[in-house]
């Protein structure tokens, strides 16, 4: 069943909350604009697509290993990244209401009104406060680093930020990691982290946050090798967008960015992007970052950060390609894309209704199997709990539940992309099997109760989904 966009991003903020996946932040204080919580599946979501990542882009490859640097590194560190220079949006001022918006995003709102004239240019000046219809100031930069201050004294030497994204990691270790890992060109450098952003105006949910978690690589090569490493890391792009979150093709459009619009070092760019219920948007980035990095943190340090090639006994400093996926956006576009809603026989009339489901990959599903007594009585509550015992000692995730219908049971298991329930009922006290109840099909067969914990091994095998 198709849900419109603006129903369906409703549907998900309050789905969220009410089965404890994202719950608005701070909630006893009546919330904090654009911050929000983790609830106990949205962890467990958002750790399932990390651990995936980390599995398939560092556990399963030869050519990248993995590191964790701090959010707070040194302040030469975002000198020679730029970002203290240039990492600003542009920002105006309500004259009236005080409020403050980004120049782009107004602009870009005032272009898609219906009736807009593309030949007429809009200027800044023709749009008023969307709160109070006051007048603008004129363009400010505003920087987006969020800064702090380290030790007990609060001036300017000892000012410092949270990491604005985690890139800078890669190359502040990249000698370290090159001369003890024995790793040569072509390798990456891999991390998953929390960075932060003050951004002027968030919103859409967890889409555009003050402090998300990217995951993210720096695959360093000789710059001939560039382009071969750009398109082989396009392709991974695609193919985790597809074989692991389960994307269809349809919702995700790689965007080749023009020269004009890439940064001046970029000598490639495309900005792999997710159809959200609220608009095509960004879900992270790929870039040939040329040798700027190196070369920047190279000048700033003083070390030389050039690599000697000892086979063909030349020196250069490498290319960086840098793959980017947002996590906390991951998180937005797979709950996004496998909210449905169909219908289902109800346990009492046996009318159909509405049935709300999140069709998770079973490898991402917060909780991989529900274990059901029929009734509380006859030993099933017992045998159940053994059930959930035994599947929980494997490492998989698993909720047993005794109270309400059965078919209550299942909608609740439904709303939070369980793929598999098992019911113990009079029948598994006589013939030892149990009823496995499917999400997606709502069908159910009978199998030995003793296959069960294999039945859900199988089912969640890498090889199944990848
Ligand atoms: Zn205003």
């Amino acid at each position: 069943m198709s849900i419109s966009h603006e129903k369906k991003m409703d549907l998900l903020v309050s789905l969220c909350k009410r089965r404890g996946f994202v719950y608005p932040d701070s909630e006893i204080y009546g919330g904090f604009a654009n911050a929000w919580d983790f609830g106990p599946y949205g962890i467990e979501l958002k750790n399932n697509i990390r651990d995936e990542w980390w599995m398939r882009f560092v556990k399963m490859r030869d050519d990248v290993v993995g590191i964790d640097t701090p959010i707070i590194q040194h302040p030469k560190v975002w000198e020679a990244s730029g970002h203290l220079q240039n990492f600003s949006d542009p920002l105006v001022e309500c004259k009236k209401c005080h409020r403050r918006f980004r120049a782009d995003h107004l602009l870009e709102a005032k272009q898609a009104e219906p009736g807009y004239d593309k030949e007429k240019p809009i200027q800044l000046s023709d749009i008023r406060c969307p709160n109070c219809a006051g007048e603008f100031t004129d363009v400010m930069n505003f920087n987006l680093m969020l800064k702090t201050f380290i030790g007990v004294k609060e001036d300017s030497a000892s000012v410092a930020y949270l990491r604005p994204e985690t890139a800078a990691g890669m190359f502040t270790t990249w000698m370290n990691v090159r001369d003890t890992m024995r790793k040569k060109p072509p390798f990456g450098i891999a991390q998953v982290g929390r960075v932060f952003r003050n951004e002027i105006t968030p919103g859409n949910f967890i889409f555009r946050l003050r402090e998300f978690e990217q995951m993210e690589i720096e695959y360093f090569v000789h710059p001939d090798d560039a382009p071969r490493a750009f398109e082989m890391w396009l392709e991974e792009y695609k193919s985790w967008c597809t074989d692991v979150l389960k994307l269809k093709s349809d919702n995700v459009v790689y965007h080749e960015i023009d020269e004009v619009d890439r940064a001046f070092y970029s000598k490639r760019s495309i900005d792999p992007e997710y159809r959200f219920p609220f608009g095509l948007k960004e879900l992270g980035g790929l870039a040939n970052r040329t040798d700027w990095d190196l070369s920047r943190q190279q000048e700033l340090s003083g070390e030389d950060l050039s690599w000697f090639d000892a086979d063909s006994g030349t020196r250069y400093t490498p290319f960086v390609i840098e793959p980017t996926w947002g996590l906390t956006r991951s998180v937005l576009a797979v709950l996004s894309e496998h909210l449905d809603i169909d219908e289902a026989d109800t346990a009492e009339t046996g009318e159909k209704e509405p049935r709300m489901v999140l069709r998770f990959p079973p490898r991402l599903s917060p909780i991989k199997a529900a274990i059901f007594p029929l009734t509380k009585k006859e030993g099933m509550p017992e045998l159940a709990k053994k059930l959930a015992a035994d599947l929980r000692v494997q490492g998989i995730t698993v909720e047993y539940d005794e109270s309400g219908s059965i078919g209550k049971r299942y909608r609740r298991q439904d709303e939070i992309g369980t793929p598999w329930c098992f019911t113990i009922d009079g029948e598994t006290m006589t013939s030892g099997t149990v009823t496995v109840r499917y999400r997606d099909s709502m069908s159910q067969e009978r199998l030995p109760l003793a296959d069960v914990v294999h039945f859900v091994q199988n089912h969640i095998q890498r090889n199944s989904v990848l």
